[in-house]
């Protein structure tokens, strides 16, 4: 048995629902989800559906061929493909996408690709109002959240605004599967992130904690089949849904300690942004878990373990990236992160104290286990 985790049987390793809450207030936005399907043969319907004719096509530069697959799909309804998308939607490339999208006269946006193609679309529709169509084709989870993070001259700001919620999601498994086994295991855990947190958020519902157990085990499940075997769509789809559960529930409440800091990294350090988040994960929840175990228990019962050593042995036998020193990130630059991170003050489970963060910032950036 382990200390604060009386409750979890770790024999047969159940999730334990999440303490119900007699009050609470929660907002769902109206989202038509569309699971399964072969995305290229239902795009248009779903372009027609929206009563559109003219969809810009988005991508990343990587993505461009499937980009032209989807506008060919489209056929007449496709104005126009745009594949200059990049990490951390940059206002630059904002900015230019606009100009195409007026110039040809676009009337939707259908974004095709990852966090970075969905922030280009989320960006697009804030300046437009415009609808827009979701492929993810990573679990970054973007697609399900109103939520807009932007970048110009270096800073990273982030906005929430309905005009920002993608009214279509199609999630296909197959697009999912080209995703190298690298990235796919970063992504993953960049996903469970944000169901881990909603676990403890202060403004948690019954329904964001039960997304975020469905969301989690999705992952827990799926996360090393797709590892061993990235061609096995079942396992695909399962993490995809995963993906979807954990998304929904990032864009349903507010992020704490993690998500600050994996922001600090990638806003004013560059990091790379599934592999932080993949990173700082085990460090993050073991950090919290201290001061949120029984909103954590049903992580920990799946992982039968402590949530940080339990993520930490987890994020390890999947092969994902371990320590932030790999990513680039100096030695000599954990002081300013960790001044950063509390700069302004936020909710957090843990209080957050300086010298802590610190710590827990070096033994991410060593790659050694959390404490
Ligand atoms: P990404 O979209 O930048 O993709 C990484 C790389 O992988 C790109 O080159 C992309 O073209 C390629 N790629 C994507 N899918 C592929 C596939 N199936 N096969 C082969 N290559 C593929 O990475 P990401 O981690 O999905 O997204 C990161 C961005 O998303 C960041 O800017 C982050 O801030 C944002 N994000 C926003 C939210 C939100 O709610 N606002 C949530 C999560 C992430």
């Amino acid at each position: 048995m382990l200390a604060g985790y009386g409750e979890v049987d770790f024999v047969k390793g159940a999730p334990r629902m999440p303490s119900f809450q007699p009050q609470f207030a929660v907002t769902i936005a109206p989202v038509r989800v569309r699971f399964g399907d072969a995305a290229l043969s239902v795009i248009a319907d779903e372009v027609t559906r929206l009563a559109c004719h003219r969809a810009l096509v988005l991508t990343t530069p990587a993505q461009a061929d499937l980009a032209v697959s989807f506008a060919q799909a489209l056929g007449d309804r496709a104005a126009g493909v745009f594949t200059d998308a990049r990490m951390h939607t940059p206002t630059d490339v904002t900015e230019r996408a606009l100009a195409h999208a007026i110039a040809i006269g676009a009337d939707c946006f259908v974004a095709v690709g990852g966090g970075s193609t969905t922030g280009l679309g989320k960006a697009l529709a804030l300046r437009t109002d415009l609808p827009q169509i979701v492929v993810p084709t990573t679990y970054a989870g973007s697609e399900a959240t109103a939520i807009l993070g932007q970048t110009e001259a270096g800073r990273k700001t982030t906005i929430t605004d309905p005009r920002v919620q993608p009214e279509v999601i199609i999630y296909d498994p197959a697009l999912v599967a080209t995703l190298p086994v690298a990235l796919t295991v970063a992504s993953g855990l960049n996903a469970m992130a944000h169901a881990a947190e909603a676990l403890y958020a202060r403004d948690r519902n019954p329904l964001s904690s039960a997304l975020a157990v469905q969301g989690l085990q999705a992952m827990v499940d799926g996360l090393p089949k797709v590892a061993a075997n990235p061609a096995d769509l079942t396992a695909r789809a399962q993490t995809l849904y995963g993906a979807w559960l954990c998304g929904t529930v990032l864009g349903q409440v507010g992020m704490a300690l993690h998500h600050k800091l994996a922001h600090v990294l990638g806003g004013t350090f560059d990091l790379p942004h599934a592999e932080t988040h993949a990173i700082l994960l085990p460090h993050t929840i073991g950090f919290n878990a201290r001061n949120a175990a029984a909103e954590l228990a049903p992580l920990a019962g799946m992982l039968m373990a402590e949530p940080g050593p339990g993520l930490h042995a987890f994020a390890r036998s999947l092969g994902a990236p371990m320590a932030l020193r790999d990513l680039g990130l100096a030695e000599a630059d954990l002081d300013r992160a960790a001044d950063i991170a509390v700069q302004n003050p936020y909710w957090n489970p843990t209080p957050l104290i300086r010298n802590g963060i610190r710590s827990l910032l070096q033994a991410a950036w060593a790659g050694d286990a959390p404490t």
